[in-house]
């Protein structure tokens, strides 16, 4: 009886997982996506509590808690904070494989086959070096390190020299199982290896890293599945690991960079804000009340929504605004870049919380030919992804990075508090424009008083 229903909520749980990630990739489905995704976590966590090799529960159950105590904490984090849990969850995960590996391993070594013996190697391998990565990624991402890219004089050859030690003690251990005493530095060199690689990625470029990291941890996953024979580990390991590398493939090409670029080019190591010293640039500002006045005599406005948006919590007032200009006869949209904010998705998920229909976001591609016709470009907190410098200043290290067109929109407002940069640290031209206007302040306080001013003025 048990022998048959294992198999079946395998299938179920495999089944799942793949609908679910179908589902997540549009926003109309991606709820029901979720669902899916968690309920076949729970078909495959029974199936694995039904196995006849468990002989307690007991240590199960204290697994159970304290994952439980950690995971609520973790799940109640606010939104612009996911970017970092996601980089611990695959540093647990990531853990969990390179640990039931290191088990494995000293439970049968050396008394293994060359081909498990390779899995476990791979498991171990991209589990420790994906633990350490994520860590560093969970660091740099809440800023308790440093965000910039830290670099020096022959990193990558150091880099590469301790990964391929690494590789070739994996290579040896195949080849030789008895030489036990290597597994340590083949863990030791992982863990090494994780730190080492995130240290010169800057923090504008870890979206990128972390979506990577995901595909790590599932390859270490889909080996530990054959290191376990346990064929759901495989599917859902293989499934992360390619939707992991599928994203970072897409998000690469969002910015128009390669991974090598993104792994070793130290993005955003270039200081290029106002420094103390430098000549103060003059920008144009305006009061809510004149701001407001532009957009009663537009007909087409952009909305540019970015990761200001996200921390003013302002989505709900940019409701109000949209329903207050489309009821004045303005055709409002959105413009939506693939990494504004801290997450792929950041900027569609505040919107669709908001109930802004989603036929009114616009992807980047389609809208930018779009811009000279708007007569005013509204950006939200959107700092990096609307800097014209990376599409002609070769020193910038954003150059190459595809951006919303919003200075070739009539006019340009900015909302937000200060003159400070984006997360690339760098000054943005955009605000130096003739057709551009400041309205400096919190983005939830300043949408508010232009609806109430717009309003006033209709
Ligand atoms: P940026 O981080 O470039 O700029 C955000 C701007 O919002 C800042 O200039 C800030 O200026 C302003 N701001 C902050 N708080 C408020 C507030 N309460 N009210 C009003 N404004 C506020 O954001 P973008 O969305 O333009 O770009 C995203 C950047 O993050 C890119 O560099 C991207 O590569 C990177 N990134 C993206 C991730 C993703 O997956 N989407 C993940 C990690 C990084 P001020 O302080 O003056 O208010």
């Amino acid at each position: 009886m048990i022998d048959r229903a294992i198999p079946l909520l395998y299938i179920g749980a495999a089944a799942s997982f793949i609908l679910a990630l179908k589902w997540l990739s549009t926003v109309t489905t991606a709820r029901r996506g979720v669902v899916v995704g968690a309920a076949g976590m729970a078909l495959a966590v029974a199936g694995t509590l039904m196995k006849p090799e468990i002989e307690s529960y007991r240590w199960i159950a204290v697994a159970f808690v304290v994952g439980t105590a950690i995971g609520i904490p973790m799940a109640l984090m606010p939104m612009t904070a996911v970017p970092q849990r996601t980089a611990l969850s695959h540093a647990f995960g990531a853990l969990a494989a390179a640990l039931v590996g290191t088990a494995e391993f000293y439970l049968h070594a050396p008394a293994i086959d060359r081909f498990t013996m390779g899995a476990l190697v791979l498991e171990v391998l991209l589990g420790f070096l994906t633990f350490t990565a994520s860590l560093m990624a969970f660091g740099k991402l809440q800023e308790i390190l440093p965000t910039r890219p830290i670099t020096w004089r022959g990193q990558n050859i150091l880099n590469f020299a301790i990964l391929g030690v690494a590789v070739a003690s994996g290579a040896y251990l195949v080849a030789r199982p008895d030489a036990i005493r290597l597994f340590p530095v083949l863990g030791g060199l992982a863990l090494v290896f994780g730190v080492m690689l995130i240290i010169p990625i800057g923090g504008a470029d870890m979206p990128t890293v972390i979506s990577l990291l995901n595909s790590y941890a599932g390859l270490a996953a889909a080996a530990m599945g054959f290191v376990l024979d346990n064929k759901l580990l495989i599917i859902a390991g293989a499934l992360d690991g390619s939707s992991g590398l599928i994203l970072s493939v897409i998000m690469c090409r969002a910015m128009n960079r390669s991974f090598t670029n993104v792994l070793f080019g130290a993005f955003g190591q270039v200081q290029a804000t106002t420094g103390a010293g430098e000549e103060q640039r003059a920008v144009r500002s305006a009061t809510p009340e004149e701001a407001a006045g532009v957009l009663q005599a537009a007909s087409r406005v952009i909305v540019v929504p970015g990761y200001g948006m996200a921390v003013a919590q302002a989505q709900h007032k940019v409701r109000e605004l949209y329903d207050a200009l489309t009821k004045a006869g303005i055709d409002v949209r959105f413009a939506i870049h693939p990494v504004a904010g801290r997450m792929p998705g950041h900027m569609n998920v505040l919107l669709a919380e908001a109930n802004i229909p989603y036929d009114r976001l616009v992807e980047m591609e389609e809208v930018n030919s779009d811009f000279p016709q708007a007569d005013v470009a509204l950006v939200i907190g959107a700092n990096d992804v609307t800097n014209p410098a990376a599409r002609h200043d070769t020193n910038s290290p954003i150059y190459g990075m595809p951006i919303l067109d919003v200075d070739k929109a009539r006019t340009v407002m900015v909302i937000k508090r200060s003159m400070s940069p984006g997360f690339a640290g760098i000054d943005n031209e955009l605000y130096y424009l003739d057709r551009t206007l400041m309205v400096f302040g919190d983005a939830k306080a300043v949408v508010g008083n232009l609806v109430k001013e717009f309003a006033g003025g209709t």
